[in-house]
């Protein structure tokens, strides 16, 4: 039996096998920076979603190359941090892929390693944000080779929350799923929530690339493939075969493919229609006046506090380590308004 058909029947074993996912080996990565086989700088990050077989394939692709590696060093990670929180960033574009105006999709890691958490946020507009709770979480890598992702996660579950209108006080119906943490891995822990908690079979390759002398992320992306109800047998062998013998996502990113190489090579000879691409970028919502606004909300006792003792308040923001500060004539200033 195929690959595909048995995750089809145990979703719990979810490709754990069939995607060898995460970081190239730093030998790999030595030799490509010799070469000067890859150059970031024409790298551009984007996504697509596509469908196949009259929609009962649905498939999603991006490079997050430029994001990730700005994520990461907004917030200073360790290589196998990044690789965690780069993974997650990737894997919350792609499951937002399809959200529309108001929507955002919020996935949560609470897990019991060394990382303590990773929150990443995406919109409809190819914004991502996200933070993990332990920067510095590294751990030496695997046998393999790889950045041990699974090592510094640990056990517990993952969250899932979609939601729409919130922030404007138009909150629908808000949707969170959740499941235990099954790998680690990251891309492993996507698909087993695809498949279990929103019942669509999925395959999930997310990879990230840290380069070892400096620890800058040169190749970050993915690619979902979905099997809907109503999928031909034939051609869940047909794309079984065709992801199995896909190369792992990096690899892909360093030779310079896009998201639609990505999909052509994952989907072997069937036929695609893109249905959208949108440019992704790291983005936070915060700003100096919401920093201001959340002050003001502590409370009169607290401003004035802040203001005799410190002289000034410093506010970081978690999504994406921006400092704001707030000079004593600012606090006075929330003091008067009060
Ligand atoms: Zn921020």
């Amino acid at each position: 039996m195929g690959r595909l058909r048995a995750i089809l029947e145990l979703p719990g074993k979810l490709f754990a096998t069939a995607f060898w996912v995460g970081l190239e080996s730093a030998k790999l990565s030595r030799q490509l920076l010799q070469k000067g086989e890859f150059d970031l700088s024409v790298s551009k990050d984007s996504l697509i979603h596509a469908t196949a077989l009259d929609s009962t394939v649905r498939c999603m692709a991006a490079v997050t190359t430029n994001l990730v590696d700005e994520a990461c060093r907004r917030h200073k990670t360790f290589p196998t941090a990044s690789a965690a929180l780069g993974r997650t960033l990737t894997g919350t574009l792609l499951l937002g892929s399809t959200l529309k105006d108001l929507e955002k999709i919020i996935v949560q890691f609470h897990c019991n390693g060394m990382l303590g958490g990773i929150v990443a946020e995406a919109d409809a507009h190819g914004n991502v944000r996200g933070y993990v709770n332990n920067p510095l979480a590294h751990v030496p890598v695997n046998g393999r080779g790889k950045l041990d992702v699974s090592a510094i996660v640990g056990d517990g579950m993952m969250h899932v929350t979609r939601e729409a209108g919130f922030e404007i006080g138009l909150l629908k119906d808000s949707y969170r799923g959740s499941v235990p943490i099954v790998s680690g891995e990251i891309s492993e822990d996507f698909a087993y929530y695809l498949t279990k908690s929103e019942q669509v079979p999925s395959a999930v390759s997310l990879g990230v690339f840290v380069e070892p002398e400096e620890c800058r992320v040169i190749a970050s992306g993915g690619f979902i493939v979905q099997v809907m109800p109503g999928a031909d047998k034939s051609v869940v062998e047909r794309l079984e075969e065709s992801i199995q013998n896909t190369p792992h996502s990096t690899k892909m990113i360093l030779n310079g493919d896009g998201p639609h190489q990505m999909l052509r090579t994952a989907l072997g000879d069937l036929d695609f229609e893109v249905l959208e691409e949108r440019e992704i970028r790291f983005q936070c919502r915060c700003s100096y006046e919401r920093a201001v606004k959340i002050i003001s909300a502590l409370g009169r006792e607290e401003v004035a506090d802040m203001l005799n003792e410190d002289g000034g308040a410093e506010m970081i923001c978690h999504f994406c380590s921006a400092v704001y500060n707030l000079d004593s004539a600012e606090l006075q200033r929330i003091l008067d308004e009060d």
